[in-house]
């Protein structure tokens, strides 16, 4: 048996309970293949075995009060994956599916997307089942200062320094700032994804969505095309759905669906920055449903539906992990849609992305074209520890060349691995090798 099938059947059996972190590990394993096959030193030090186990998984207790006075208990996770490049980076996600094996799927993703990025940055994810939905800001408040009063044992602006993900913002973020810094009495760049007036980036907020259209126009590059008139489907609508919107309107493409747990609105005459500031105030500010989107500018809801049966030429996933199955990735594909760039995390699974791959569309796997988030993020640290701040033409500046740069090492390594323009391939060799080559540098640890 080969390498990586000896590693990928030992991960199996240990980790038996955790079908998405297996389902992240299978994939990027497996196309490793050639690399650690022509590179001896990363068998003889076991460097497989390691990278696939968290340098660290602390699991707490997070008791809070509701409104009614009623004490109500949470369980918080933060997995510190791997340090080898820089501090643990990336984000909390509070949301009722939220279990271990969900956060060391993304831990894990991290640490090859942090890579990526070029910036000194390792892997982490946190996060809760509890659910913002339906919670008055009071107590999002107290629950964001309990899950801080532990978490703050264990993280720091150079040891482990999160950020937001699902159903968790400015707001989220804001309280459990206030919290760290009434524990620990430092104010230091513990965080990122923090308000402006406090520490924050310019673009943080934009830059996951600004990101992923600009890899998708990078891809386009090469084929000679650009996202000018491109019609796009776009799932989700929160932080990342919304950025991914406004950019596609600046480069001249349209998009004419938005998504939430409940179901699709489809508007075929585009979401236009009018329309968007609505989805903006309804889903950053009143919190609602996307239905009112379609009641209030009378177009099509698909209730329960996701929106792939949309005929499409570039497919933006934005909501949440295995949303696009094998029969939506049929359906995009015999509807012509020819770029898929992820938004979201995982958002593909494996059968879907077998079909972007066989029929050689343009397919940005989410450890690449969502990149730009913790990019951001990482500058944003840069500005915390100069004490100074970037104005928001060089932040997206810095954001579009390193987008650029993601691009380029992900041909790049999948034309050396004789698969040019497979950027999954492309992806988890290029992110593989700085950090196991920095794990061999550091010996066993
Ligand atoms: P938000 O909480 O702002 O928005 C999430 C959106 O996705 C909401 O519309 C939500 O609908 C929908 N959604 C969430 N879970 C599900 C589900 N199980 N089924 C259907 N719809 C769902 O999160 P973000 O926009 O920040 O994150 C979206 C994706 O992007 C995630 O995969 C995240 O990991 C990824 N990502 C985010 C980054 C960031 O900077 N924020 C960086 C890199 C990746 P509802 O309100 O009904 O739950």
């Amino acid at each position: 048996m080969s390498y990586v099938g000896e590693v990928l059947e030992g991960v199996k059996k240990r980790n038996a309970s955790e079908p998405e972190f297996l389902q992240a590990v299978t994939e990027v394993l497996e196309s490793l293949e050639l690399v650690v096959e022509k590179h001896k030193k990363y068998r003889d030090n076991a460097i497989l075995e390691r990278i696939v186990e968290p340098e660290r998984q602390i699991i707490f207790r997070v008791p809070w009060i509701d409104d009614k006075g009623n004490v109500r208990v949470n369980r918080g996770i933060r997995i510190e994956f791997n340090s080898a490049i820089g501090p643990y980076k990336g984000g909390i996600r509070f949301h009722p599916s939220v279990n271990v094996g969900i956060l060391k799927f993304l831990g894990f993703e991290q640490v090859f997307k942090n890579s990526l990025t070029t910036l000194p940055m390792g892997g982490g994810k946190g996060g809760s089942d509890f659910d913002p939905k339906g919670k008055s800001d009071n107590e999002v408040m107290r629950f964001c200062q309990s899950f801080m009063t532990e978490l703050s044992r264990h993280i720091g602006a150079d040891t482990d320094v999160p950020a937001g993900d699902i159903g968790v913002g400015g707001r989220e973020i804001g309280y459990m700032f206030g919290q760290y810094k009434r524990l620990r009495n430092e104010f230091t760049g513990v965080l990122t994804g923090k308000k402006l007036n406090w520490g924050g980036s310019l673009i943080r907020p934009e830059a996951t969505g600004y990101g992923a259209v600009y890899f998708a126009e990078e891809m386009l590059k090469t084929k000679n095309d650009s996202m000018k008139g491109k019609v796009c489907t776009v799932s989700g609508s929160g932080n990342v759905a919304q950025y991914t919107i406004e950019k596609v309107n600046m480069l001249g493409g349209k998009c004419v669906t938005l998504s939430d747990s409940d179901g699709s609105i489809y508007d075929k005459d585009g979401i236009n920055d009018e329309k968007l500031a609505f989805v903006m105030e309804l889903k950053n500010v009143k919190r609602g449903r996307i239905k009112e989107y379609a009641d209030k500018f009378k177009c099509e809801y698909l209730p329960g539906k996701r929106p792939w049966g949309i005929k499409c030429d570039c497919a933006f996933p934005s909501a949440t992990q295995n949303e696009i199955d094998g029969n939506d990735a049929k359906t995009l594909l015999d509807n012509g849609c020819f770029v898929v760039s992820e938004g979201a995390n995982m958002p593909s699974v494996p059968e879907a992305i077998e079909q972007y791959l066989a029929k050689k569309i343009l397919y940005g796997p989410g450890k690449a074209a969502n990149a730009g988030g913790v990019a951001t993020s990482g500058l944003e640290m840069s500005q915390n520890a100069l004490k100074m701040s970037w104005s928001r033409e060089e932040v997206d500046g810095k954001l579009l060349n390193i987008m650029k740069a993601i691009h380029k090492q992900c041909l790049d390594a999948s034309s050396e691995y004789g698969d040019a323009g497979n950027y999954v391939l492309g992806a988890n060799i290029a992110g593989f090798v700085k950090v196991a080559d920095s794990m061999i540098d550091q010996g066993v640890v």
